[in-house]
Order: C-alpha cells, then structure tokens, then sequence
C-alpha cells in the first residue's frame, strides 16, 4: 500500500508503529569517548527503563578544528557496554563505510544525523548500501526547516526495503537569536506525522534546547504533541564532555528528568470523552462555517475583481489593505486574539484574494485593454 501526498510523495504504508507502545528513550552520549566513559554511563541505564543506547562514533562536527569522533575504535566500546547491559545501541551513519562498520561490529540500529539529511546524494548511498539489510534507521529532519528535504531522505530509505523506520525531530537552524541552540518548529514534525502516521516519531531535546536546564520543558511538550520517544544526551561527566557538554546530562538527571515528566492520557482511556465530543463537534461545526465564510469571501474578491477590471483599477490599493489590517487587528485585539496570528490569516486571506483578482483580470484581459 503506498500513502501519497500532494507533491506526490510516496510512503510504505507497511511500517506501523514497530516502536510498540511504550515511550521510546534512546539515551548515551553524544560521541563515545573512552572505553571507560560508555560503560560508566551505559551501566547505569540497567537501573530504569531505557530502549536503546546512543553514542556517537564519527561526529560531523560545523568546525574542522572540533572534536570529530574517534570512529572504528570506538564501535566496540559501544556494542560491548550494549551487550552487557541487554539494551540495543545505535550510531550515526553519514556514510557507506560507516554502515557497513557499525554493522560488522554488531551495532543494532542507525541514525542519519541532520546534517547528512540536507544531502539527498548522501542519503541515497546510504540507501544503496541498506538495500537487502533489515536494519531500524532513524532519520533526524534535516538542519534547514525543509519538511519535503526531511521526507525525501525517508523516502529513499524506504525504498531500499527498510521496514523499521523513524523520524527525530532535532529541531531546525533558525538564524535567529532564541533560547534553543535550533528552533523546535512543531509545525514540521506534526505535518509529516499528519502525511506519513506509521512513521514513529522520537523527538531529541537535547539538539533543540543546547542547554540542560530547559529539557524537560521540551520533552513534556513533545510527548504532550504525542511523540512517540525521546532521545537524551546523556553522560557520565557532562561537565568534561569533548563534545556538546551543555546539553548533556548524567544518568542520575535523566532519571529525575524520565520521572517528572507528566504522562498524559488518551481519550479513549478516560470519563470525560462525552464532554470532549460534545466541544468537538461544535469546533467542528465552527470549522465548517470558517470554510463557507471564506468561500463567500472568495466570490466577493472575484466580484471586486471584475469591478475593478472594468473601471481600470488597480488590484492591490495600498491604503484600503492598510485600514483593513489596523481594523481587523484591533478587533482580534479586543477578542484576545494573537496579533501575529491574525496577521498571518489575514495576509494569507489577502493573497488569495489578489490571486483570485488577478485570475479576474487575465479573464477580463480583452474587455480591459
Ligand atoms: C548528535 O546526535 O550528536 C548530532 C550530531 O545530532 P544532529 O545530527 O541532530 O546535529
Ligand atoms: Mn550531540
């Protein structure tokens, strides 16, 4: 069975959610860097529920002068704590050689970090070098906030014949200066669950946050968004890490940190489900109604359109969108309503109603000139 998108995007539909209900915690540290530093860390995840364990081997570092992984060396110090411990472990690949590696060692899953999902060449290697291998591979969204980038490289993925699939949100490179080291943009990891829903999705505070303090807020907003695990930076001795040292936490915190996360409930498995059917169905019809206003509002834009078309105006008239804009924001004022949030309805509202003028226009184009 294949899903598809709007731009044609095509899925395997077969995956399901192979997670299994639990909530997902894949913990480690971000780059495995002794054979002393994995295991001291590692051991402890015997004390809780964790599902897999992380740990950087080739780090694709911003800077060549950074700490970049100790690669091959390192892949034992992993498979081995792994094994003890009874829990699998995972790496991040970039490339085929490094597939192939972490496989021969005995490395249970992968992950194609976001820097590698940018590259669509990159990703499709890796592919190939899956193809015939039934291996779970998590793939991080890309560093940019490009959602088909993000979906391209599961795609390819899938079609080398993966069948246990995941995303991780890690959030995105914004530019901008926020208290995240990359912007959560919820609206990303939502929309690719909306298009693909057998994909699970892990979401890692630790790349969106950049600091300790702020992960739990992340993690309880992402398992509020129902995400299907988290993924958690976490080390022996944060404070000496050689590489992401503000984001990491020992196993002690991640523990508090597992433990005081609130753990929400589904509405099939509570009382209140009539009163929520009840809220529903009016959100319901009050979306149906949204729709039908703005559908008359389409047919005024296109009468506007003709009107203008035969009198030779111009479409866009500067000072009638700017009195709209200052009168419909200070309404949505009076109502509590977000100003950046009205603003962007209304511009989109606008749009659509200069295409349809235009659209009018071309129509009209022999009347008018
Ligand atoms: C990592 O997981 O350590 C890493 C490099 O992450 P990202 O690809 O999200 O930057
Ligand atoms: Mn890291």
């Amino acid at each position: 069975m294949k899903f598809e998108n709007r731009s044609g995007i095509s899925f395997n539909l077969e995956h399901k959610n192979w997670l299994g209900q639990e909530k997902f915690i894949i913990a480690g540290p971000c780059s495995a860097e002794s054979e002393e530093q994995v295991w001291e860390t590692v051991k402890e995840f015997k004390k809780t529920s964790i599902s897999a364990i992380r740990a950087g081997i080739w780090k694709p570092r911003t800077r060549p002068n950074s700490f970049e992984g100790f690669g091959e060396i390192a892949l034992p110090w992993l498979v081995d704590a792994s094994k003890k411990v009874g829990i699998p472990c995972m790496v991040e690949v970039a490339t085929p050689s490094h597939v192939e590696n972490a496989l021969k060692a005995g490395v249970d899953m992968i992950w194609i970090g976001a820097r590698t999902t940018v590259n669509p060449f990159a990703v499709q290697q890796i592919a190939d070098s899956l193809r015939g291998i039934n291996v779970p591979v998590f793939v991080k969204n890309p560093v940019n906030p490009d959602l088909a980038l993000w979906m391209g490289a599961l795609e390819r993925i899938d079609h080398a014949g993966i069948t246990q699939l995941a995303a991780i949100h890690r959030g995105f490179s914004s530019g901008k200066r926020l208290i995240y080291r990359n912007e959560p943009r919820w609206e990303i990891p939502i929309e690719l669950k909306r298009l693909a829903p057998n994909i699970p999705m892990i979401n890692d505070p630790s790349h969106i946050c950049g600091r300790r303090d702020i992960l739990l807020n992340i993690a309880q907003k992402a398992l509020d968004l129902e995400f299907d695990g988290l993924m958690i930076e976490t080390h022996i001795n944060p404070s000496v890490a050689m590489s992401d040292a503000e984001q990491q936490i020992t196993p002690d915190s991640l523990f508090e940190l597992i433990n005081q996360i609130k753990i929400r409930l589904t509405p099939q498995s509570v009382s209140c489900n009539e009163d929520l059917e009840k809220v529903r169905k009016k959100i319901d019809d009050l979306d149906h109604q949204l729709i039908h206003l703005l559908a008359d509002r389409v047919k005024l834009s296109q009468e506007i359109g003709s009107i203008k078309a035969q009198n030779h105006l111009t479409i866009m008239q500067f000072d009638r969108w700017r009195s709209l804009v200052m009168d419909r924001l200070k309404t949505g004022n009076e109502l509590g309503l977000d100003r950046d949030f009205l603003l962007q309805i209304l511009q989109n509202i606008h749009q659509l109603s200069i295409q349809v003028q235009m659209e009018i226009f071309e129509a009209n184009k022999d009347h008018v000139e």
